[in-house]
């Protein structure tokens, strides 16, 4: 797979479709995978946090969640094809996993809305085995990971936010018996209908932070680190010259 380095971090450099096929092969040839989908708060927090950094790179699969991503590529002059989000992935991830059979296992957000995610994926996706569900907000690490076995889930997709789910998988990656596991933060509240994603307009015009700015404001600390992100990116590019 073709990857294009920002700020360290080794991005797959595709398409979603291409994303979905690459993460479909490696569950039919049982090769366990873990994604990640880096937004440019993670990228952010790359730069100072070794650890993250690691575990980011460490992953079989990198895509690009947002728009901040894919301005950093083309102002290093190596686009990334386009912005695979993590719950565009893992939707169009579960509607080829309902073809095949396949079974989930949703981890994370608040009691109830696992649950409600998982129901709803398996209404909207005929085919989709759902495996098993469990909040986010869990005291005893090895029974979760326990009832993820048990469940015998081909997918986890882990919504416990950035960079929790991330440390997760790693720490974990070895006991969980899954074929592929991603890391989507609080997509699963999307899915159950508990929270919106912006209209089309806003994706389709890359302003879907503007969008959560708007819903969100309490998030504006978090948001900032897109432009701080995209600043770092443009003094690496002048360094480099
Ligand atoms: N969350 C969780 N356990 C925790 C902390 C957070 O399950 O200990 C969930 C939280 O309920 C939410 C998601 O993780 O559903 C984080 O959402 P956020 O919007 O912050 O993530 P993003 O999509 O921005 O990465």
């Amino acid at each position: 797979m073709d990857t294009i380095n920002i700020l360290g971090i080794k991005f797959n450099n595709v398409t979603l479709e291409e994303s979905v096929s690459i993460a479909m092969d490696r569950i039919s040839n049982n090769e366990k995978t873990m994604v990640v989908t880096p937004n440019s708060e993670i990228a952010y927090m790359c730069k100072s946090d070794d650890e993250i950094l690691k575990i980011i790179n460490s992953a079989n699969i990198i895509l690009p969640d947002g728009i901040g991503v894919i301005y950093a590529s083309k102002i290093l002059k190596n686009p990334l094809k386009e912005k695979v989000a993590g719950i565009e992935f893992s939707e169009n991830l579960v509607k080829t996993m309902a073809k095949e059979q396949k079974s989930l296992y949703i981890l994370g957000a608040k009691p109830e809305i696992a649950r409600k995610a998982c129901e709803k994926l398996a209404l909207k996706y005929n085919g989709l085995k759902i495996a098993g569900y469990q909040d986010g907000y869990f005291k005893d690490i090895n029974k979760v990971i326990e009832d993820i076995n048990n469940s015998q889930a081909d997918v986890l997709l882990v919504c416990l936010g950035a960079p929790k789910q991330e440390k997760f998988m790693y720490d974990n990656f070895e006991k969980l018996n899954v074929k592929l596991m991603c890391g989507i933060g609080g997509s699963a509240d999307i899915f159950s209908g508990e929270a919106k994603r912006a209209p089309d307009f806003y994706v389709k015009y890359g302003l879907e932070w503007f969008y959560r700015l708007i819903k969100q404001p309490e998030r504006i600390g978090r948001m900032m680190k897109l432009p701080l992100f995209l600043l770092v990116v443009l003094k690496e590019k002048m360094f480099k010259r």
